[in-house]
């Protein structure tokens, strides 16, 4: 077997998916206005699987049977000719995975550990049943020997042969149809990709077009439910209250409409959504899991107050854009000058950080 450095299989900077990859770039944006947490984490492809299984709840079998040998003869073969692969994910707070194929290819090509980007929310306790590696090394710095579970035989890889016409696209592809569609479908963590018709009919499985996509996502979050404050327990409801207030108190001049608990779909099957901001009624929502922390209620209340400011001005509320950016730093900025007045002390004092 060929000795291949690690370095030389990865292209440590991207997933192969825009909304890691932005978080690989930016992860303290994303810490403070999405409350996800990121690393770059080497493991065993074997213990990648493993974290797979246990993410989605499945067996090492399962996970295994998912490898396509062609996907990974290929990949294996392009590694070894020297392409740099995207990082394969584990995504604790989103409950996905994506990169199984490269994982395997590359142990294929030689390698004993790969880096994979860890993603969990804030103060998220990782779930780790297996007494194997979850340890953190710094870049560049990977011990020689990395322990493999030998107890665990590798089960042969599914038997097909891909026939020559095959088109592969990234597991996250959407059919583009409309180029100014882009960055939505990013934002729902999928990627645009144009496909002649004989492309498409070469596909192994149908993807959705950025327009499906869209819909789609607009008809889940159609599906969000106001959560009334009685049904909230008291911590919920402390968290809520801080939040109105602060809503109350940032924004005296053009007020929001309200602040409300909600139980909010996921806008597509690759993101979570932990607030949103309705353009209409001009009322900010937070997700319930995000109002068991005071902090990251207070993150989501930023990133959806930013929005209500961004829509003012552009009479947009997308993310990420530089308005709404400048709108989260001055609003974050503001929400310590006014807890630093002490006026909030008696709310504060039932918050949990
Ligand atoms: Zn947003």
């Amino acid at each position: 077997m060929p000795t291949t450095s690690l370095s030389v299989l990865w292209d440590l900077t991207t997933t192969d998916m825009p909304f890691y990859d932005q978080m690989i770039k930016n992860p303290d944006y994303f810490r403070k206005a999405k409350g996800l947490e990121s690393e770059i984490i080497y493991m065993t492809p074997n213990t990648y699987m493993m974290k797979c299984a246990k993410i989605q709840n499945s067996t090492l079998e399962a996970q295994y049977r998912e490898v396509g040998r062609a996907f990974v003869d290929t990949y294996r073969d392009r590694m070894l000719a020297g392409v740099k692969f995207p990082i394969p994910v584990l995504d604790y707070a989103g409950g996905l995975q994506e990169g199984r194929n490269r994982a395997i290819a590359a142990e294929r090509a030689g390698a004993t550990t790969i880096p994979v980007l860890v993603v969990s929310r804030v103060g998220q306790v990782l779930p780790d049943a297996h007494p194997l590696i979850l340890k953190q090394y710094p870049l560049g710095q990977v011990p020689e020997k990395m322990p493999i579970n030998m107890d665990i035989p590798i089960p042969p890889l599914r038997g097909t042969v891909a026939p020559k016409t095959k088109v592969i696209v990234p597991e996250n592809a959407a059919l583009r149809t409309n180029q100014e569609l882009d960055r939505a479908v990013e934002h729902l963590g999928y990627q645009s990709v144009s496909l002649s018709e004989e492309e498409v009919a070469g596909l192994e499985k149908p993807i959705p077009t950025d327009v499906e996509l869209i819909n789609e996502s607009q008809r889940r979050l159609r599906r969000l439910k106001v959560i009334p404050d009685g049904q909230l327990n008291t911590r919920q409801l402390a968290h809520l209250n801080l939040a109105r207030v602060l809503a109350q108190t940032i924004c005296y001049r053009n007020p929001v409409s309200g602040v409300y608990a909600a139980s909010i779909p996921p806008a597509s099957d690759r993101v979570r959504t932990v607030g949103t901001y309705g353009t209409k009624n001009k009322a900010g929502y937070i997700a319930l899991d995000a109002l068991d922390t005071g902090r990251i209620t207070i993150d989501t209340l930023i990133h959806e107050l930013g929005h209500h400011r961004q829509y003012q001005k552009t009479g947009e509320a997308e993310d990420l854009e530089i308005e709404h950016a400048e709108a989260m730093t001055s609003i974050a900025g503001e929400t310590v000058a006014i807890v630093a007045t002490g006026k909030l002390d008696k709310l504060l004092v039932d918050v949990a950080w």
